[in-house]
């Protein structure tokens, strides 16, 4: 297997900022997949695991580590009814359209998330009152002791948290998923999409929410409206004027300017509503929120 030196994590992120890895792997199998974490484990290097990026900020130094992005078999979907088979690496788009085509539902609360199926299990991504908790049956972690398929229970999924490890890689995921005609599962998407673009900035260049929404009424995106912190700008970074939990690559920003930005919006919310925000959004590298 091929590691390349040097990428610019940018190219693998939706945000589109951040420096270098000073290592990447692109395994294509599960035995490349163990070859890439024995390789960092000898090396002593961290693992990193780059999805779609879709919820991920990288410094603009880069990272020293070995990043992970997974390819060929560890990115394809198999329809295994009632359910799927995935790889960690299989974007959720993909997932979706398997599921349809299948006749599956269960699945249509992802179509307006971008990530890779892998990256939801680490994130326990979800949206519309349902998560990858209602849908994963098991999954296959790999480190560099070996893979072993994991239970629910184990992957302890609560909201925007599991209990894998840094250097725990999802390999594969089976979905447990429901026959449904697929009309309505067209149609249930549609209005899902619909809702998505009407209220988010589905068509810039964001890494998606930025805060997790705090206990209480008011949710992390008009907690930060209220604030007025909406189209605040800093370098090229810009708080979305669409919905406040969101910063956008306006022009040419860096994942600094981000930092920046969210440090702002802590500040602000704690001032006016006392309230400590925690970021949803993966830090790579040398990032932190003071
Ligand atoms: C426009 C937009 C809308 C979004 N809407 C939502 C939403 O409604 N709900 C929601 O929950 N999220 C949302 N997100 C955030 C993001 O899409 C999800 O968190 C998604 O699940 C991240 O998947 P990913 O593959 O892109 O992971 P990445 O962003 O690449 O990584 C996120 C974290 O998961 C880890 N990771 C990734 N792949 C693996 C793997 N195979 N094994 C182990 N760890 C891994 C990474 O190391 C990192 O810690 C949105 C993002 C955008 C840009």
């Amino acid at each position: 297997m091929i590691l390349e030196r040097g990428v610019s994590l940018s190219k693998l992120t939706t945000i589109g900022t951040g420096g270098p890895a000073s290592m990447l792997a692109r395994p294509r199998s599960l035995d490349e997949l163990g070859e890439a974490l024995r390789h960092a484990a000898i090396e002593e290097l961290d693992i990193v695991v780059v999805g779609l990026g879709s919820n991920l900020l990288v410094a603009d130094e880069g990272v020293e580590a070995l990043v992970i992005h997974l390819d060929g078999e560890l990115a394809t979907v198999d329809v295994r009814p009632p359910g799927l088979a995935a790889g960690g690496g299989a974007t959720n788009a993909v997932c979706l359209h398997r599921a349809r085509d299948a006749g599956l539902g269960g699945f249509e609360f992802a179509c307006a998330i971008p990530g890779t199926v892998g990256g939801g299990v680490k994130m326990n991504a979800g949206a519309y009152g349902r998560d990858w908790s209602d849908i994963v049956a098991r999954a296959l972690v790999a480190t560099a002791d070996g893979a072993d398929w994991v239970t629910l229970d184990q992957l302890a999924l609560s909201y925007r948290r599991s209990a894998l490890g840094p250097g725990a890689v999802v390999a594969g995921v089976e979905l447990r998923l429901e026959p449904r005609p697929r009309e309505e599962i067209k149609a249930t998407v549609s209005e899902l999409i619909a809702q998505r673009k009407a209220t988010q900035p589905t068509n810039k260049r964001t890494f998606g929410s930025v805060f997790k929404n705090a206990p209480g009424e008011l949710g992390a995106g008009r907690l930060l409206e209220l604030c007025g912190l909406k189209g605040h700008r800093i370098g090229g970074a810009v708080i979305s004027p669409m919905h406040a939990n969101f910063i956008e690559n306006a022009d040419g920003a860096t994942s600094s300017d981000c930092v920046a930005l969210m440090v702002e919006a802590r500040r602000r919310a704690h001032e006016q509503f006392g309230v400590v925000l925690e970021r949803e959004v993966a830090f790579v590298g040398d990032l932190e929120l003071p």
